[in-house]
């Protein structure tokens, strides 16, 4: 890419800035009517909620049974749309896991129509010193400074999401009403500017970069590339590992998956009645913060190990999986009732465990997964089972009401 802008505070909102400046671009030649922004179902919800926000219509692409974006779907609403094709979304390697192999075809296939390929850089985690998205044919691209580049962003934040831009989309880089920066990052006034400001800051969250400096520095070019290599191939440990008990759902043509995989729990419901959550709750006994659940496939588990953990890790991670299938097991042999088994009442807290009344038909050793676990690394749960759904549903303030402080 030929420009970047660090203005943006964080991965969306360099998908705002990136979008903004492929409007200036169009409307810059004239064709401010290009509005449609396909984006392919296995896409980030961030990706079309940029797209309203630009005022792009958006217009979902389907996915094929693998999980790669549908060229002929793609081809059809290029085709239909070519007039007022403004851009497209994609993410590579997808969210789905894999890398697409067609992704030159597709970026080519939508330059021919007019339109600018945004490729989501968020699972750059999988590509940097491999593949660069400007090389197979992005125009825009964000990075995510709190997920690749080693920005802690346990909390909320703070985010980065640097957007970077080809040739002649660099006049379009977000500008600032504070003016000049030395080196060029953001030097447009923004009266003389065609999109302005996406963040109050000229430099948005300028404190937090050293972290990705000093962790470039220090990884240099080739520690860089390695760790790539090292979150594709624990990925691909996990899947492989787990096949027998969990099936990745999405991979590509040779049985591998990009850096993270999801893996399939949907059939566990009719065999045993056990929901993704209640694994992702009994996670929590076995010492686990569990993978991303239900997304982007409902009743899944995405699991995207990074390069960060040791093989000992992901080998605890791995055993306490199957340790877990091997207690839905039981509820498929009907030892345990379906309602009433330590997945559906994980997590187990310390004074659930050693009340008087245990009227569970497992022992509360199992319950604590205390056999499974190393005792000394044992994790207790401080809270119980509670009802994400209502949790979700009914939002309330616990807080002092401000007259108290007054
Ligand atoms: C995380 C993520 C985003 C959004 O990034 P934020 O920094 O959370 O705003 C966008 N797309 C994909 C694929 C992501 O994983």
């Amino acid at each position: 890419y030929a420009g970047i802008s660090l203005q943006p505070n964080a991965g969306s909102q360099g998908e705002y800035a990136g979008l903004l400046a492929i409007r200036g671009w169009h409307a810059s030649r004239g064709e401010s009517h290009r509005n449609i922004c396909l984006i392919p179902s296995s896409a980030h919800g961030t990706n079309p909620a940029s797209a309203q926000m630009v005022g792009l219509q958006v217009v979902v692409t389907k996915c094929d049974e693998n999980g790669n974006v549908d060229m002929a779907d793609l081809k059809a609403k290029c085709e239909q749309h070519s007039a007022n094709l403004a851009a497209v979304m994609i993410t590579y390697p997808s969210t789905h896991g894999v890398f697409e192999t067609t992704v030159k075809e597709l970026c080519a296939l939508v330059h021919q129509h007019g339109g600018r390929v945004y490729v989501d850089g968020a699972n750059m985690n999988a590509l940097v010193g491999v593949a660069a998205p400007g090389e197979f044919g992005g125009d825009v691209s964000h990075l995510n400074l709190h997920k690749t580049f080693c920005i802690p962003h346990g909390g909320g934040g703070p985010g980065v999401g640097p957007v970077c831009v080809v040739e002649d989309l660099v006049p379009f880089l977000p500008g600032h009403g504070r003016g000049a920066e030395p080196g060029g990052v953001c030097d447009t006034p923004a009266s003389a500017h065609a999109v302005g400001a996406v963040s109050a800051a000229p430099l948005g969250n300028a404190a937090v970069l050293p972290i990705s400096w000093m962790y470039i520095r220090m990884m240099g070019a080739d520690g860089l590339k390695h760790a790539t290599e090292a979150a594709i191939l624990s990925a691909n440990y996990i899947s492989k590992r787990l096949a027998d008990h969990y099936p990745t759902l999405y991979a590509s043509a040779n049985g591998h998956v990009a850096h993270e995989c999801i893996l399939d729990l949907r059939q566990l419901k009719e065999t045993s009645g056990v929901m993704a959550e209640d694994v992702a709750k009994r996670l929590m006994d076995y010492g686990f913060h569990a993978p991303t659940l239900s997304f982007p496939v409902a009743n899944t588990l995405m699991v995207e190990p990074t390069e960060s953990e040791t093989l000992e890790e992901l080998d605890r991670f791995i055993d306490a999986m199957i340790a877990i299938r091997e207690e839905v097991r039981r509820i498929e042999k009907g030892e345990w009732p379906q309602d009433d088994n330590p997945l559906k009442n994980a997590p187990h807290t310390a004074d659930s465990l050693m009340n008087a009344d245990w009227p569970h038909p497992y022992g509360r050793d199992v319950g604590a997964a205390s056999q499974s676990t190393r005792a000394h690394a044992k994790y207790w749960p401080p809270v119980g089972r509670i009802d994400n759904v209502y949790g979700d549903r009914n939002l309330f303030c616990s807080c002092v009401p401000v007259s108290e402080l007054a």
